[in-house]
């Protein structure tokens, strides 16, 4: 039978230096070695602007249609790519919060927002989450946690572990509820990693956390000068003995974001050889990624000059990645189709502070006066700014013709939102992918050979 086709706008081809032919389509991102004696064909049929026929029956042509290289004549990708966008932001089937039950840290890194913020109350006993907010946000729970869907916790700070006591009330309440409704509950936790012993991770994972991301800063000398402790004493060591014993003595997943700019890029790879003595490349539950420092995030605020801009950080994670591949470590930056955005634009996500200040975007807590909502007994007063970000759209000119919309999809809100394009201009909000995905699709090809390609679902 006959069938008629056309070639998806976000196909990528890409020769690999050992001659290796790679097809890559952005929407369903899969990722295939085309074999020789069919180049030609896929060649000829991927770069077709008019639409053509295929014989449905034929293997090669079903592959491609089933990978998305191909797709039915009548159908307007971009329009689909909308309703997918605006479906996932405005749908109430999976229900995700960030809960901030201390903003106090045992750290005092240079750069922390915190301690600075005028908004960010002084007195470290206000800086926890009260009973009353706790009750509030388990009301909100409550009526936002839908029969048979899915809850997702990620707990954040300051340092969440400060207040492990917290955690283990509110998620044996979250817990509650999921099981009456029939619904899953998932939790997560961004950590400093000092308090992150076995032990502890044992309780977190009582209470449902599965997943764990630490944050280094560097060699150990650069990590000690950035994230001391409050005394002024290093944590780098003991960081990684954390991170070793508790991916060594249980099941946690643990990602290691290592934060890159132009000071530290240079010793990244003295990083991973230390990790890799360490044998945290040999872990299947540990993943290592680059976090670009960008100028207007709590990483770099003082230290602007040192940012790298997006596509000098999308050149220096094809060096990186490239040496941890050769380290042997997992790659776990695969791209996969983001099409709701971030959680800042999506109608049901929320950010709870300990004062119940409730935020849309992780880039604004601490902030008072960029808060999107007020959690109250009944649910969450939203204020002005909670506009703002319901009223974003990545279906910008220029995203309606990017052949990585897909992967991307209008880059980070609050960078176009709050115009923080320095990094540049027009690209200022483009993701790596705009950049280096042909050379990255090459290494994860080499990783998938190696088995050392993990897929993972991290948000940027
Ligand atoms: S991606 Fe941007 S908008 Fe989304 S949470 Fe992060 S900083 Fe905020
Ligand atoms: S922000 Fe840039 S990379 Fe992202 S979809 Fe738009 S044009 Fe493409």
């Amino acid at each position: 039978m006959k069938k008629r086709v056309k070639a998806s706008r976000y196909n990528h081809i890409v020769t690999g230096q050992d001659g290796d032919v790679l097809g890559f389509n952005a929407m369903s991102c899969g990722l295939g070695s085309i074999d020789p004696d069919k180049r030609d064909r896929f060649a000829q049929m991927t770069a077709s602007r008019e639409p053509f026929e295929i014989d449905s029956e034929d293997e090669f042509c079903k592959e491609l249609f089933r990978g998305g290289f191909l797709i039915p004549e009548d159908l307007d990708e971009l329009s689909s790519i909308r309703a997918a966008h605006y479906s996932a932001r405005f749908s109430e089937q999976s229900t995700g919060m960030t809960i901030i039950p201390t903003l106090n840290c045992n750290f005092a890194c240079d750069y922390c927002y915190e301690d600075s913020s005028v908004h960010v109350s002084k007195d470290p006993s206000k800086r926890a989450m009260s009973e009353e907010v706790q009750d509030n946000l388990v009301e909100l729970a409550e009526s936002r946690i839908k029969e048979n869907s899915v809850f997702t916790v990620t707990w954040y700070g300051g340092e969440p572990l400060l207040r492990l006591d917290i955690i283990e009330s509110l998620s044996k309440r979250f817990k509650e509820i999921c099981e009456r409704k029939q619904s899953r509950y998932f939790a997560g936790i961004i950590t400093n990693g000092y308090l992150l012993t076995p032990r502890t991770a044992v309780i977190l994972a009582q209470n449902g956390v599965k997943f764990c991301q630490v944050t280094l800063d560097g060699v150990k000398a650069v990590h000690d000068s950035r994230r001391p402790l409050r005394g002024g004493s290093g944590t780098f060591d003991r960081i990684v003995e954390n991170v070793t014993a508790v991916s060594e003595q249980t099941d946690l997943t643990l990602s290691i974001r290592i934060n890159a700019d132009n000071r530290n890029s240079s010793s990244i790879s003295e990083l991973l050889c230390d990790l890799r003595k360490r044998g945290l490349h040999d872990r299947e539950k540990v993943n290592i990624y680059f976090g670009q420092v960008l100028e207007y995030s709590n990483s770099c605020r003082d230290t602007p000059d040192f940012c790298m801009a997006n596509e000098e950080f999308a050149d220096f994670q094809v060096v990186a990645y490239r040496k941890a591949l050769e380290l042997d470590f997992r790659i776990s930056t695969y791209p996969f189709a983001n099409l709701g955005n971030c959680g800042a634009v999506k109608s049901v996500a929320s950010i709870i502070e300990p004062s119940g200040d409730v935020h849309n975007c992780w880039n604004t807590v601490g902030r008072h006066d960029m808060r999107t909502g007020d959690l109250t007994h009944e649910g969450v007063d939203a204020t002005r700014n909670s506009i703002n970000w319901l009223g974003w759209t990545p279906f910008a000119v220029k995203c309606n013709d990017c052949e990585v919309l897909p992967v991307c999809m209008g880059g980070c809100p609050y960078r176009s939102l709050f115009g923080a394009d320095e990094n540049g201009g027009d690209n200022g909000t483009c993701i790596w992918w705009k950049f280096n995905l042909r050379k990255m699709l090459e290494l994860f090809s080499e990783a998938q050979k190696r088995g050392k390609l993990a897929v993972s679902q991290r948000k940027r």
